[in-house]
């Protein structure tokens, strides 16, 4: 399942040449689209990597040599179409410049090292002789993370090589697992044994678990297993001075938790090389239905009361009524018996004074023994029916678990029809929920203009507040569409900072967030922060220009 470099692998969009997003009815579709964003046009792109003009690998030829000593002659790349592939990520605005053939700061050189000794050889070479080095994993970061920024050479280093799942100790339901480990061999290789890490973020099948750890990264299923965060038990990091190994245990009051800073330090510290990440037991069931609500408020307030009152759902996610709408909109529509049991299960909705269209659709999943489930489930339909709630049975359940892991090929639809796409998020305290959510909403509507489709989700959920997570659509400004995302990422993050949410929930800082951590950490937490990579990082060679604010060190200077 590796996306690192492979020719069958879509770099201008998302998984592999011969996987794309199944429109279950184009007519249904497009006529939804085309009502909201007006008329679209296919948008022609590069069709070849080879057909990028990158400035030539700037490392000299003496690091080059090096670099090959340190992990032989085959693992270390200055191949253009390979440098071109590592120097984005799968952000928006990288997919628009992958379209273009337009990359402007290509990494100089790709080394794979075979472990976790010649990581830290590359690291101490890099560190010499001041080049930036950005550890790339999956390479789905969103917020520019593998991104070269600057003057200076720089080395990526593809963890593709650290792939292996070391140990799994049945006792203490732990696993020890090298950081270039993709989501589904590592979930292949557990599930051998009888465990699961629970961790499935959507971008799940092209991700590592390096990666995961770097970006503090959240799953689907974090309500009941926790974000990656809680998963790690310790971690090995290597930078230029050595290896740092946090002890293993499950728990220590012997001053800050070192793993925990390293848990989200984007590759501004070193490399991640090993973790050791908690387990549960394979599910006796899952348990998963749609329920319809009046409202969002109404939603959030089920969520709030659910988590409250100690429910564990695996899964809570709560659509706006504008997600709600369109994901109707955008389904097939019912034929046949489909169609007249939808028509018996609105009079059911209207009779309970509910419309689907104006409505909120919640997924729920439980997972676990069958009594918990059963418990779980009836202590939340209490709640629910009770808030006004009507079930839409298991098939909403069913439908989501199916197409989970889909919807990032739908943005290339979008794309390849000049319609801008993307998803922003935050968290925050549940009685600032709803008017935060109102104040994203109106700066992307406001930055958006007429032409557009903003819509949300609540996808994690803690006993004092949840998640907010947008997608945003709307027709390109055709030439201008770096600088057209730059005003609505601007509009809608200012809110975010102005109403006092999470400057990110799960995607992280990168470059895209960077500008806003002063602000949002304030001047001391900036400083402590600055102080810590410096202190780690003198030369300033470690992803360089990534969430740390206002860096003075760099190996540009
Ligand atoms: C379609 C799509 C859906 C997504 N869904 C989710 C989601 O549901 N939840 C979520 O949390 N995120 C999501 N993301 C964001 C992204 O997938 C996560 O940030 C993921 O954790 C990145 O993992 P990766 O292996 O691809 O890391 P990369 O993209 O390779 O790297 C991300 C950052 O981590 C650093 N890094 C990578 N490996 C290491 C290492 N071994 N040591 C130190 N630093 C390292 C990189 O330098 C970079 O700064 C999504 C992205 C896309 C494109």
């Amino acid at each position: 399942m590796v996306m690192q470099f492979d020719k069958r692998s879509k770099w201008w969009g998302w998984g592999k040449e011969d996987e794309a997003y199944h429109i279950p009815d184009p007519d249904r579709f497009w006529a939804y689209v085309r009502g909201r964003l007006g008329t679209t046009k296919p948008r022609p792109r590069v069709t070849s990597l080879a057909d990028f003009k990158l400035r030539k690998s700037r490392l000299p030829r003496r690091d080059i040599a090096e670099l090959r000593q340190i992990s032989g002659a085959g693992a270390v790349s200055t191949d253009g179409e390979e440098r071109a592939f590592f120097s984005l990520g799968k952000s928006y605005t990288d997919l628009v410049r992958m379209r273009r053939g337009e990359v402007s700061n290509a990494t100089d050189a790709i080394v794979r090292p075979g472990d976790e000794q010649q990581v830290l050889a590359v690291m101490r070479l890099a560190a010499g002789r001041r080049l930036a080095v950005i550890p790339f994993g999956g390479g789905t970061s969103v917020v520019g993370g593998v991104e070269p920024v600057g003057e200076g050479p720089t080395i990526t280093i593809d963890m593709a090589a650290l792939n292996q799942v070391l140990e799994i100790d049945r006792e203490a339901a732990t696993a020890t697992v090298q950081a270039g480990v993709m989501g589904p061999d590592l979930e292949r290789v557990l599930r051998r044994s009888g465990f699961t890490l629970g961790h499935f973020p959507q971008s799940f099948r092209y991700s590592s678990v390096g990666g995961w750890i770097a970006t503090r990264s959240a799953g689907q299923n974090s309500t009941k297993y926790g974000a990656i965060a809680a998963l790690v038990q310790s971690v090995r990091l290597a930078h230029p001075e050595g290896i740092l190994s946090t002890p293993n245990v499950p728990a220590a009051a012997a001053g800050p938790d070192l793993a925990q800073m390293i848990v989200g330090s984007e590759g501004t510290l070193g490399v991640i090389t090993q973790a050791n990440v908690r387990l549960s037991g394979l599910p006796e069931r899952r348990s998963y239905r749609g329920y319809l609500l009046p409202s969002f408020a109404a939603g959030v307030q089920a969520s709030r009361e659910i988590m409250q009152a100690g429910v564990e759902p695996a899964v809570l996610r709560l659509s706006d009524e504008a997600e709600t709408e369109s994901s109707l909109a955008l389904r097939a529509a019912p034929q046949g018996a489909a169609a007249a049991a939808e028509r018996v299960g609105r009079w059911y909705l209207q009779r309970k004074g509910l419309d689907l269209e104006s409505g909120s659709i919640m997924i729920l999943g439980f997972e676990g023994s069958e009594a918990d489930v059963r418990h779980s489930g009836e202590a939340a339909k209490r709640i629910l029916k009770r808030l006004g709630a009507a079930s839409l049975g298991s098939s909403p359940g069913r439908a989501w678990r199916r197409s989970r892991f889909a919807a990032p090929h739908l943005r290339d639809v979008f794309l390849d029809n000049g319609i801008m796409v993307d998803t922003l998020e935050t968290s925050t305290t549940w009685g600032n929920y709803l008017t935060l959510h109102a104040k994203i909403r109106d700066a992307l509507r406001g930055a958006l203009g007429e032409r557009s489709v903003v819509m949300a989700h609540l996808s994690h959920s803690y006993t004092d507040g949840g998640s907010i997570y947008y997608t945003f659509l709307a027709p390109q400004d055709e030439g201008g569409e770096i600088e057209q995302w730059e005003r609505v990422k601007a509009a809608a993050t200012d809110a975010i900072v102005a109403g006092g949410g999470a400057l990110s929930h799960h995607h992280a800082i990168g470059i895209e967030h960077r500008r806003w951590m002063r602000d949002y950490l304030g001047d001391e937490g900036s400083r402590w922060l600055s102080q810590i990579k410096r202190t780690l990082d003198p030369e300033g060679v470690m992803n360089p220009g990534k969430l740390i604010p206002d860096l003075e060190v760099s190996p540009r200077e």
